[in-house]
């Protein structure tokens, strides 16, 4: 089915993103984009021939490309997860390159460019009720946040307790290894039951971030629909999606930053680097794969290896004055990649 298409091209794969310029003042270091997935920037500083870098990924998305498009190729992959895989796909780069809005879709919440995480479940509802006369499809779905190696459920609703309870992560071998223990679930049927938990855990990411300047992007967010089929002979499956906006990629000078900002910087650093480890490890068949090392890299551990597939959406800013962390976003998308 879906997953033909896949095995053809292996379980990990890597597209880059380039977001529109918002500024007329900078100089736009895209060079070149090719359809074969290639990437050549231009270094601003260095124009000449020795300036140019050029990078491979298995696709790359231009600024003009729109939501739709973006999600079309990421369709496929989302698609197996009906057929009982488990897929993991993450929004990388740093703050401000466009992560959020490949995944949630603009900000302030306009429903007219939504992102990767509704038009996926708006997909999973039509696949299910096209087969539900083979396949009776049980659809739910999670969200926590990740913050300073601690684990937050976005979507819990009972007002008399800890409003936003950190969850312990045991270790995931429980229930298939499908399920963050302990984080709600809730059965969705429509993508405006979709729509209004989404709302209600973006508020509550909010609401819990007053006291920490920006959280949201010093935070990864993961949103988890798993999926439980039963066919008409009684064979049932259970298989799980994982949509993940990381967060900021940027380095942060140590010079600069102290105290508890710095302590969050470490945090992201090594998860993220943790999650390159695992997806290296994996993508060179390794066989020990460091997943104990991040909570991020624990959580998602039964959905990365195995059988199971990885997109990584790598962003990137056009902006001259971001060259350098774009180079250093290229660099770790083309180290998970196996192209
Ligand atoms: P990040 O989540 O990586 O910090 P955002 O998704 O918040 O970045 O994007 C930063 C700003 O750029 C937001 O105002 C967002 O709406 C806008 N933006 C990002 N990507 C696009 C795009 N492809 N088209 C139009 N606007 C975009
Ligand atoms: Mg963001």
């Amino acid at each position: 089915l879906y997953n033909m298409v896949q095995d053809l091209k292996g379980n990990i794969r890597v597209y880059c993103r380039i977001r529109p310029s918002f500024s007329c003042e900078s100089k736009n270091v895209i060079d070149f984009i090719g359809e074969d997935g290639s990437l050549v920037i231009l270094d601003p500083l260095k124009p000449q021939k020795d300036g140019r870098k050029v990078f491979h990924f298995n696709q790359v998305f231009g600024s003009t490309a729109t939501q739709v498009e973006v999600f079309k190729g990421t369709q496929p992959l989302i698609r197996s997860v009906m057929d009982g895989y488990n897929v993991c796909i993450f929004a990388y780069g740093q703050t401000g390159s466009g992560k959020t809005h490949t995944m949630s879709g603009p900000s302030g919440g306009s429903t007219g460019d939504m992102g990767i995480n509704y038009l996926a479940l708006n997909d999973l509802f039509q696949i299910s009720k096209r087969r539900k006369d083979i396949i009776d499809y049980d659809i739910h779905v999670q969200m926590v946040e990740i913050y300073n190696e601690q684990v937050r459920d976005l979507l819990v609703q009972d007002s008399s307790t800890t409003k936003y309870p950190f969850i312990l992560i045991r270790s995931c071998t429980g229930d298939n290894g499908l399920s963050i223990p302990d984080a709600t679930m809730h059965s969705v049927n429509s993508t405006a039951d979709v729509l209004n938990l989404m709302k209600y855990g973006e508020v509550n990411r909010v609401v819990s971030s007053t006291a920490i300047n920006n959280r949201s992007s010093r935070s990864h967010s993961v949103l988890t629909v798993h999926v439980h089929g039963k066919d008409t002979s009684g064979g049932t499956f259970r298989s799980c999606l994982h949509l993940v906006d990381l967060a900021g990629s940027e380095r942060v000078d140590k010079s600069e930053v102290t105290g508890d900002r710095l302590k969050e910087a470490q945090y992201i650093n090594k998860s993220l680097s943790c999650l390159g480890d695992v997806i290296t490890a994996l993508a060179q068949k390794n066989s020990h794969i460091p997943y104990r090392n991040s909570k991020l890299t624990l959580l998602l551990q039964g959905s990365l290896g195995g059988q199971a597939k990885t997109l990584m959406l790598a962003h990137v800013s056009p902006e001259d004055d971001s060259f350098s962390e774009t180079v250093s976003t290229l660099k770790f998308a083309q180290r998970v990649s196996t192209v």
